[in-house]
């Protein structure tokens, strides 16, 4: 597997008033292969979209670095323009991610004008049409404005904006949760075909497991700031490890009546903590149903415990 993205020990803390600190991104380190998608779960609130922002390079992280293709994206001089042109983010909400008072044409072909991809009115014309077309909507929609559109429309325009500039990485931080469930899997259906044409590599950032089953090549889940569990879909589906990824699990829905009826479910107790306060140690032992006293003491490290198994857990760590 050929590493495009290498995320090394990444963190990222936001000042909070005058005192406070919201540790959003802890010690995070994995890679992302290139043509895969890589999905990033976790509730709201666990980091996720911290941490896909700043390997977009939206914000400096407090420590560590992201490496693109081998080139620390956050230093170097004139790499603003090439990582636009390399990375791209499509949004959650496409209508606030559009600017209303902008045409389709202008929307889309704003990133290709300043990459001088597209320089003459007629190549932006063209480029433009061509990109409608490519994400299943008409050429001649190309003068309108974005509320004349559905909301699986605008994602449409956001996937064609983001296109635009040829980006060989695209973050997708919940690209399909405000969209109607009939309209979700035609847009993930579209990415898929996408991404196989043009050799995309993808970070799908969803809030729920079962919305990214299909597509992703590996998850990632995140609990308070940190990754837990790191493996691919077969693995983390049918066997996970972290108490946590197991808890999840449990709660997605099954196609059989009968084994669904059957199975078993592990409730988690409490909430989850503040991330101005999380707790010491391992951060989810005030809801593990395996939490031991070592748990309250030391940060379980990230491990890779059998090939592709990524897991920070005290259960797991005398197997090494
Ligand atoms: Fe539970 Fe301890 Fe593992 Fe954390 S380290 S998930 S508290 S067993
Ligand atoms: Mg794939």
């Amino acid at each position: 597997n050929e590493v495009l993205i290498e995320v090394e020990n990444l963190e990222k803390h936001f000042k909070v008033g005058k005192k406070q600190v919201v540790k959003a991104v802890n010690d995070l380190s994995f890679s992302i292969y290139k043509g895969e998608t890589l999905g990033l779960v976790g509730e709201s609130g666990c980091g996720k979209s911290t941490t896909g922002r700043t390997i977009m390079g939206l914000y400096e992280p407090t420590n560590g670095h992201v490496l693109f293709d081998g080139k620390n994206i956050h230093s170097g001089t004139g790499n603003m323009k090439t990582r636009a042109k390399n990375m791209q983010m499509i949004f959650q909400d496409p209508y606030s991610s559009l600017n209303p008072r902008m045409t389709v044409q202008d929307l889309i072909s704003e990133g290709a004008d300043y990459q001088r991809i597209a320089t003459s009115k007629k190549e932006r014309k063209e480029l433009v049409g061509t990109l409608l077309e490519t994400v299943g909507l008409n050429r001649e929609h190309a003068n309108r404005y974005p509320h004349e559109f559905s909301g699986g429309q605008r994602q449409r325009i956001g996937i064609a904006r983001a296109l635009a500039v040829n980006p060989e990485f695209i973050i997708l931080d919940e690209p399909i949760s405000a969209l109607d469930v009939s309209i979700q899997a035609q847009v993930v259906n579209l990415l898929q075909e996408l991404q196989e044409e043009r050799g995309l590599t993808y970070l799908f950032i969803a809030h729920d497991l079962s919305m990214i089953k299909h597509i992703s090549d590996r998850v990632g889940v995140m609990y308070l700031g940190r990754m837990v569990e790191l493996t691919t879909s077969e693995k983390l589906y049918n066997k996970p490890l972290h108490p946590y990824t197991q808890a999840l699990i449990s709660w997605i829905p099954l196609p059989d009546p009968r084994v669904e009826k059957n199975r078993e479910r592990i409730e988690l107790r409490g909430e989850i903590a503040s991330p101005l306060s999380p707790p010491s140690g391992c951060a989810f032992r005030t809801r593990c149903p395996f939490a031991m006293d070592i748990c309250a003491q030391v940060v379980p490290a990230f491990k890779e415990i059998e090939e592709e198994h990524f897991v920070s857990c005290h259960l797991y760590e005398k197997k090494n």
